[in-house]
């Protein structure tokens, strides 16, 4: 098959998502859409490229002082009647088109027709982003190839709806049991009722006043909510037993140990596992490349409450951040969409950014 993927549409960013939403690449389906990307890759002079699974590496080596990363992930959600994609007006909609086959396209046009960036740049267009993080293209260059993400500075072109999406929170699960003593219920004076007992931590937990933090010009709200409880024997016995799960959202200015120390310390007297566990990220805002795209934009960053690739950049010591033309509300939606004027903007904006410098700046 003809690689779709010509000059001309590489030229132009909105036909180029279009091309790319119409190669379907369902999460662990991406070799196709993979080869076409490194394909073309290979072809720009100015590009060395490298591959690792379905996860394609390309970038300058132009001797620059400071390196960008810019990276986008292949695979989509599973199709769901929104395949081809199909234009209406100022809207191309299809599986992908948000999240984030506009944003690749951004990147993708701009490692095709910017050969001398003001900054070396590596594009990472990766697999497995939509399933289990073991799968994940990013992670695993992360565990085999940590230098292809090397850089100052890096930005994920996840749907953000063209807003600069700083840093993210950490999020970590524990587990907090009480314990009891069986009896039956008709002589329950002999036991001792460990569901009653969760009552102490429900109030601690309805008391709780999450923080609010503003890092670099980004608020960044907690959040620590019971997100599961089982216990119970039968219906005539005292129970011996209770668990309560209970969830922490929490801003990046903790670690992960400051973290499980803090819910320690909420939970105090009482028995906590920890079953689950990852670091948020510092906006990182501060770095000369990220103040000159914030420039570019020309608006305030906000900040990312979820957790996204950009804490495998900042666990690699590489402040990142998430910037794209899809709408994040509509991302797996069957309705998912993009604005095209979206995608324009988002390609001038890069441009700008990234364009050489002339001698008069
Ligand atoms: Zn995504």
């Amino acid at each position: 098959m003809a690689n779709p993927l010509t000059q001309d549409v590489l030229a132009d960013p909105v036909e180029l998502t279009r091309t790319l939403v119409d190669l379907r690449s369902e999460s662990r389906e991406e070799k196709e859409i993979a080869d076409c990307v490194e394909d073309v890759l290979r072809q720009a002079p100015h590009l060395s490229v490298d591959r690792l699974g379905n996860t394609v590496m390309a970038r300058t080596e132009l001797g620059r002082d400071q390196r960008v990363v810019l990276a986008g992930h292949l695979d989509t959600v599973p199709i769901n009647d929104n395949f081809p994609s199909t234009v209406q007006d100022d809207l191309i909609f299809g599986c992908g088109t948000a999240d984030m086959k506009s944003g690749v396209a951004l990147a993708l046009h701009l490692a095709a027709t910017l050969p001398d960036p003001c900054y070396d740049l590596t594009f990472l267009f990766y697999e497995a982003e939509e399933i289990e993080s073991k799968y994940n293209g990013l992670k695993l260059v992360s565990d085999a190839h940590p230098q292809w993400l090397a850089g100052d500075f890096a930005v994920l072109l996840e749907p953000t709806y063209g807003v600069v999406e700083a840093g993210c929170q950490g999020t970590l699960r524990v587990v907090i049991r009480t314990a009891g003593k069986r009896a039956h219920t008709a002589r329950a004076w002999r036991g001792v009722n460990a569901i009653h007992a969760m009552g102490e931590l429900l109030q601690r937990l309805a008391d709780y006043r999450p923080r609010t933090v503003t890092i670099d010009g980004c608020t960044f709200r907690e959040g620590l909510n019971a997100v599961r409880i089982s216990g119970g024997v039968a219906g005539n016995v005292v129970p011996d037993a209770c668990e309560l799960e209970v969830n922490l959202r929490f801003a990046p200015d903790r670690s992960e140990d400051q973290a499980l120390a803090h819910v320690r310390e909420v939970f105090d007297g009482f028995d906590i596992e920890l079953t689950d566990s990852a670091a948020g990220a510092l906006p990182g805002l501060t770095a000369e490349p990220a103040r000159e795209f914030l420039a570019a934009i020309g608006e305030e960053p906000a900040a990312k409450l979820g957790w996204t690739d950009v804490a495998r950049f900042a666990a690699l010591g590489i402040p990142a951040l998430n910037y794209g033309p899809g709408d994040p509300l509509l991302a797996h939606a069957p309705d998912e969409h993009v604005e095209i004027g979206k995608i324009r903007d988002g390609a001038a904006t890069l441009h700008r950014w990234l364009a050489p410098r002339t001698n008069a700046e």
